[in-house]
């Protein structure tokens, strides 16, 4: 920790011509880093901001307070770095993502701030417990899963890295739904997050912008007599930012997350539009709010399209717009000096409209010939792929584009035409080539093809991990690569030490700052200090106690959410993340009830026990996902009602998978399932955050499970199932699922207890969908990884049943997960793609 971010020695200091006295031994109530400045801080808000008297106060109004307090302390370090950036002509990083899963703030603001101790005694002192005060947020769960996590973890590299930048997304009213577990099926409800009230946001109604919608197009000369294009829109709405401050671990640098709201306009305000239609827009005035109102669940591709790329649109046009208008009016700076001051960045394909909007704004609004703005558009944006899925990428139809952004499909015509003469240029004769590459999809009604208009605007295109970004080379982007090859490059996902490791494993936190020093929490290679502790075995008690620790906390937390007894000294194998068919869950309910098969024909059987742990969302119109927790369970229902097989096992499905839970998961595991089918999974970050840790991974080679291998090294890896190559030649000579099941007897036996409703009271539908889908239409090849899958877990039971093996293994693996931090991302994303340098922020 460095010494800047503990300032309250230091004298007054002043930001944007405000006086901060900072100097003791009373500090500013409002800046001052002491535990006593701290306390009386919380106290000033119980009054001025909360305003309710002693003796009705509750947590959650402690919780208020004091988060109040802490973003008053970000607040100063918010304001200088903003101000450094504005007046120092350093290059600033926008990450735009439709979706940024931040998990709860308060730990970890404390955690960055180094405020964490202070805090406890000033709530102390107050007669309230830190633990129980953090417990009380509502995490805002404005992302999916692994994508929408990523951001999160970047937004906090990049701060620590002292990169100043700027995170924009959607403030949904509503983030991903809560899931509850009923009769063994998933309940969503909705997530109200904001319903008592988010300290941490501030709203600037100030920096608003309209976003306009529908419509038509009109051309007309400018007085200068040039040729232009005007957009009438049949609707108008506006966007409100929401800047919530982004704390830098030991540093000064806050940078901002700024998530837009829509708002109807006033309707003077709509008379400054020259709209098709006024009434119809004034009438339409109510539904303009909906657009940020939800958060849509991914894999489903046909819900609320419309919606949707109307959510995309309204982010985009007010980032753009922020961004534009900080440029020339705080900055002021020429536009052809817009890739010099930002690198912006797509977060998948969710913000790639922003290709045609930046081209939009620069020509229609701001005058640029096309060829100044189009250089400019390319050399500002990056775009990361994060999906080799067919299904999963992104693609309107023509009618429903043109409909809604009708100017935004002239453009991308416009756009296509220069690049397809570039192709026919580079590929002379290649008719098929140039069909393949525009931005227009042909087949089954015309589209627009969205990663088509990434790739083709931005600079550089990544994968995110080192198998993800070849295949992206070799398959979807593959006529791309050969165009420009050097704009095809990778950067592995990481995950933050800060969140993942310091704030989620106390424990584990301690046994390393006081082993190997706390320099690891910004610089995680420094792990590898761990592997001379390795052969300790005093060290190696220390470490398993840690995790039988953890396995603890995590047991209370299962028993209180599912009713369920887990043993702590049991092998805790665990799946968490979205329920998807490509992940396989299904795959590890197969070896569940393989298990229970061996236990039930075979009463002398012992085997070492396991308490198996799923967790996750399915989204709510995916049937067999639906169907796939169904499965678990249901199979946990009977496997731990019965006395023969649950002295030996126990099936948990904890609801609501979070990041407030995870914190409470990654760190309980002692085996991490990584079992996509390879090829499918990009990169996945939830692998990561078990390896550091020390959860071994049993896994396929896919995504960052290969980097993970190579890094923990294979010894130390549990590997089975078919390569990616395998994978397509299986699929190639015709997958016949019935081969696997007429050679194995026991995965005949397994299908045959679920056919025969053994897991549902004798009722052979409920799960039959799931059996048609494994026998029948299955993409994702389980049954071909089924012998390999059940052959390497008889490896991890055998190395489970010497201790002393597995601690060693354990450690390594955490030893060994440096390359994953976040940071070493960031530094690449820095150094390779945005050219952004780091700005050392002084209060
Ligand atoms: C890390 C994380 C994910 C991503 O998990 P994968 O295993 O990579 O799919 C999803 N949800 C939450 C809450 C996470 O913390």
């Amino acid at each position: 920790m460095t010494d800047t971010a503990h300032s309250s020695s230091g004298k007054s200091t002043a930001v944007n011509g405000i006086e901060f006295d900072n100097t003791r031994p009373q500090e500013r109530s409002r800046t001052g880093m002491s535990a006593d400045a701290l306390r009386r801080a919380i106290s000033d808000h119980l009054v001025y901001s909360i305003g309710r008297p002693a003796a009705v106060l509750t947590s959650q109004h402690y919780y208020m307070a004091l988060s109040l307090a802490v973003r008053d302390r970000m607040q100063q370090r918010w304001m200088a770095t903003t101000q450094d950036w504005l007046d120092l002509s350093n290059k600033v990083t926008c990450y735009l993502s439709a979706e940024f899963l931040m998990g709860p703030q308060l730990g970890n603001n404390l955690l960055n701030l180094g405020l964490e101790s202070e805090a406890r005694a000033a709530l102390a002192e107050l007669g309230q417990d830190l633990d129980e005060i953090v417990a009380c947020e509502e995490e805002p769960g404005l992302g999916n899963g692994g994508l929408g996590r990523l951001a999160a973890c970047y937004l906090d590299s990049l701060a620590t890295l002292e990169r100043p930048s700027i995170g924009y997304g959607i403030r949904y009213e509503f983030g991903i739904f809560d899931q509850e577990i009923r009769e063994g099926w998933q309940v969503e409800k909705t997530d109200n997050w904001l319903v008592s009230g988010n300290p941490w946001e501030i709203d600037k109604p100030d920096a608003s912008y309209f976003v306009c919608w529908g419509g038509y197009t009109e051309q007309y000369q400018d007085i200068a007599g040039r040729h232009r294009v005007r957009w009438i829109p049949r609707r108008v709405l506006q966007g409100v930012s929401y800047d919530t401050p982004v704390q830098g671990y030991g540093v000064n640098t806050c940078n901002t997350l700024t998530l837009w709201s829509a708002r109807s306009l006033k309707s003077f305000e709509l008379e400054a539009f020259n709209t098709g239609d006024f009434y119809k827009a004034v009438e339409d005035e109510v539904l303009s709010e909906k657009v940020s109102k939800v958060l849509y669940p991914n894999d489903e591709p046909e819900a609320g399209k419309r919606l949707r790329l109307q959510q995309q649109y309204f982010f985009v046009t007010c980032s753009l717009q922020d961004v534009i208008r900080i440029h020339t009016e705080r900055v002021g700076l020429p536009l052809s000096a817009l890739p010099d001051k930002w690198a912006i960045q797509l977060n998948d394909t969710h913000p790639s409209i922003a290709v045609a909007e930046l081209m939009r704004l620069l020509i229609d609004e701001h005058d640029l010939s096309w060829d100044e703005a189009w250089d400019i558009t390319v050399a500002t944006f990056g775009y990361t792929n994060h999906t080799l899925l067919p299904e999963a990428l992104e693609t309107w139809s023509l009618s429903l584009f043109g409909d809604c952004l009708p100017r935004h499909l002239e453009l991308i015509y416009e756009i296509n035409d220069r690049f397809l003469d570039e192709v026919r240029a580079a590929f002379p004769g290649d008719d098929d080539r140039v069909r393949r590459m525009s931005l227009i999809g042909e087949d089954g009604g015309k589209s627009v093809r969205m990663a088509h208009l990434a790739t083709v605007g931005s600079h550089f295109v990544n994968g995110v991990a080192a198998l993800h970004s070849e295949l992206l080379k070799d398959s979807v982007l593959k006529d791309f690569y050969e165009l420009w090859p050097e704009r095809f490059g990778n950067v592995t996902n990481g995950v933050t030490p800060r969140r993942f490791l310091a704030l989620s494993n106390p424990g584990l936190r301690q046994l390393l700052d006081e082993t190997i020093g706390d320099g690891w929490i910004t610089d995680l290679d420094k792990l590898r200090g761990l592997e001379s502790y390795v052969d300790d075995p005093g060290f190696r008690e220390r470490w398993r106690k840690v995790k039988r620790a953890n396995k603890s906390r995590l047991a209370e937390y299962v028993h209180s959410s599912t009713g369920i007894e887990l043993d702590p000294t049991w092998m805790f194998d665990i799946q968490v993340k979205r329920i998807h068919e490509y992940k396989r869950q299904h795959l590890n309910a197969l070896h569940i009830i393989t298990l229970y098969h061996r236990l039930k024909s075979n009463p002398g059987l012992t085997i070492p026990p396991r308490a198996f742990i799923f967790g996750g969302k399915a989204a709510p119109g995916y049937y067999l996902a639906k169907r796939i927790i169904k499965l678990i369970t249901a199979i946990g229902d009977v496997v731990n009602a019965d006395p023969d097989v649950n002295r030996f096992m126990k099936v948990v499905f904890l609801p609501n998978f979070n990041v407030q839970n995870a914190h409470l998961i990654y760190p309980a595991a002692n085996l991490s399932e990584q079992i996509s089918t390879a090829g499918k999974e990009a990169s996945g970050t939830g692998n990561m955050k078990f390896m550091m840790n020390g959860a071994l991974t049993i896994g396929t080679l896919d995504g960052a499970n290969v980097e993970i291998r190579e890094e923990a090294g294979a010894e130390n890896f549990f590997l089975f199932g078919l390569t990616e190559d395998q994978v397509e030649s299986v699929k190639s000579n015709g997958y016949r699922p019935m081969d696997y099941i007429e050679r194995d007897p026991e995965l005949a036996a397994v299908l045959e207890l679920i056919a025969d409703g053994k897991f549902t009271h004798g009722d052979t539908e409920i799960l039959r969908p799931v059996l048609d889908s494994l026998l029948h239409h299955d993409p994702f090849l389980v049954l071909a990884d089924y012998r390999s899958y059940i052959d390497c877990q008889e490896r991890v039971s055998a190395a489970w049943l010497d201790g002393d093996t597995w601690a060693r293994m354990s450690i390594l693996n955490s030893a060994r997960s440096g390359k994953f931090s976040s940071d070493r991302a960031i530094a690449e994303y820095c150094d390779e793609i945005w050219n952004v340098s780091p700005m050392n922020v002084d209060l």
